[in-house]
């Protein structure tokens, strides 16, 4: 095992931002201080001017594997992963087929095991993600799964996703809802409105996000189970998400980088990259889902990364699928939208780190066997899985540049602040100065 020392960075804890060195060793953060003394022959990093906070946790990554390995595989996407600061993912389980069962969730934890970051695993809420008949819920939970979700779609029936909360609860596991009702949203491919009628596409109404998160509220406050709200994308939405917390409901939310970056208007150009569900929305919500990270309304970001091979992106705008990649630029567009390199650094990895690992239970104390402890205190006994990050960098994306195998970023020639300059996986140095190592 190496041993890694961090020079001199901020080091970002759940309440305090303190400048120190951090020693690892082994695995585990084994010092937490200023210029500490480090075993002969320790790499060295320099984080001066950097944040070092807990590695970036991901709730909603679409891997693709088993099914469209040209678009994705686990490999390639633990390495997208890792050069955008994230140390755990969580795996969506719309695969093909869908992650339904024991085999194939071992299967994608097998596969994760071997990759450059943690891939925690999310089952499908019910079998084969049609929404009628529940996933073997307890097996999977089980074999460590903590998050249940039937992602790409939600789940329509309120019976069956009662019954399904109710499960969840005895079992300690959390559903996570796709909120959108599939007859009103119906073959839309933007967001329903006055540019939608003007482009002539077809929309999605932002009421088939909300009737569902307003139906789901009532389900929680119904069984008392948990529910996390997947890539909340209006006003409305984070407004009842928030009042059904307030009322002391056991609620949390994630939003998702585009929709808090990227309006309804870049649908204008036609080109597919703009596509993906929940839509991008109107100006005014997506002001709201910016305002979200700050005022507290959500728990998290997640970034709904979903590849897709070229030929299908290129497709017209309304046949094309939806979906749009996220990992490698998720820290620098969510710094952005705090500030840039003015922003907290306490609220940035509460939303990237420490709100996820908790929704997905991968903090140390609480995590299944198979994985190591995320989100935690940048403390001696932690699992070193570690980001340093440069508030102040600039650098542009580019689509040739990603470790994806996909290339549907939306970004494309973006002006970014904020880079990743190195990730530490379980003690290990996956990148370094923003290189794979
Ligand atoms: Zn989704």
């Amino acid at each position: 095992m190496e041993s890694v020392v961090i020079r001199n960075g901020a080091v970002v804890g759940p309440h305090a931002v303190t400048i120190a060195d951090v020693l690892v060793v082994d695995g585990v953060i084994a010092a937490v201080g200023e210029r500490l003394d480090a075993p002969q022959g320790s790499r060295e990093i320099d984080a001066t001017g950097c944040w070092v906070g807990p590695g970036l946790v991901d709730l909603h990554t679409h891997l693709r594997e088993p099914g469209r390995e040209s678009a994705e595989t686990i490999e390639s996407g633990a390495r997208a992963a890792a050069m955008g600061g994230y140390t755990a993912v969580v795996a969506m389980p719309n695969t093909e087929p869908a992650l339904d069962n024991v085999a194939l969730a071992t299967y994608v934890l097998d596969q994760g095991s071997r990759a450059l970051v943690d891939v925690a695993v999310a089952g499908a809420i019910t079998q084969g993600r049609l929404g009628e008949r529940l996933a073997p819920m307890g097996e999977l939970a089980a074999l460590g799964v903590r998050l249940f979700t039937d992602d790409g779609a939600g789940v329509q029936d309120a019976a069956v996703m009662r019954r399904a909360l109710s499960y969840a609860r005895p079992l300690g596991v959390r559903l996570a809802q796709h909120c959108e009702d599939a007859h009103l949203a119906g073959d839309g491919s933007m967001n329903e409105g006055a540019l939608s009628s003007h482009l002539g596409l077809i929309g999605r109404p932002a009421a088939a996000e909300e009737i569902m998160v307003a139906r789901d509220v009532e389900l929680v406050r119904l069984t008392g189970s948990p529910l996390h709200f997947l890539h909340l994308s209006t006003a409305r939405s984070l407004a009842m998400v928030g009042a059904a917390r307030d009322e002391g409901l056991p609620v949390t939310a994630e939003v998702a980088p585009h929709h808090f970056t990227l309006d309804e208007s870049a649908c204008a150009t036609y080109d597919a990259h703009f596509k993906v569900n929940p839509p991008l929305r109107s100006v005014s919500d997506v002001a709201a889902v910016r305002s979200s990270l700050v005022n507290g309304l959500a728990d998290a970001v997640a970034t709904d990364h979903a590849p897709h091979a070229a030929e299908l992106k290129d497709l017209p705008f309304d046949e094309a699928p939806a979906g749009m990649l996220g990992l490698e630029h998720a820290a620098s567009l969510t710094l952005e939208a705090l500030g840039g390199p003015q922003a907290d650094p306490i609220r940035f990895f509460a939303l990237l780190s420490r709100g996820p690992a908790r929704i997905a239970q991968l903090r140390r104390e609480d995590a299944p066997v198979r994985h190591s402890g995320h989100g935690g205190a940048v403390a001696a006994g932690e699992d070193a899985n570690l980001v340093v990050f440069d508030p102040v960098e600039r650098w542009v994306a580019h689509r040739d540049r990603l470790q994806s195998f996909a290339y549907n970023t939306p970004y494309d020639g973006r002006a970014l602040v904020g880079r990743v300059r190195a990730t530490i996986v379980r003690g290990s140095v996956v990148v370094a100065d923003g290189e794979l190592a």
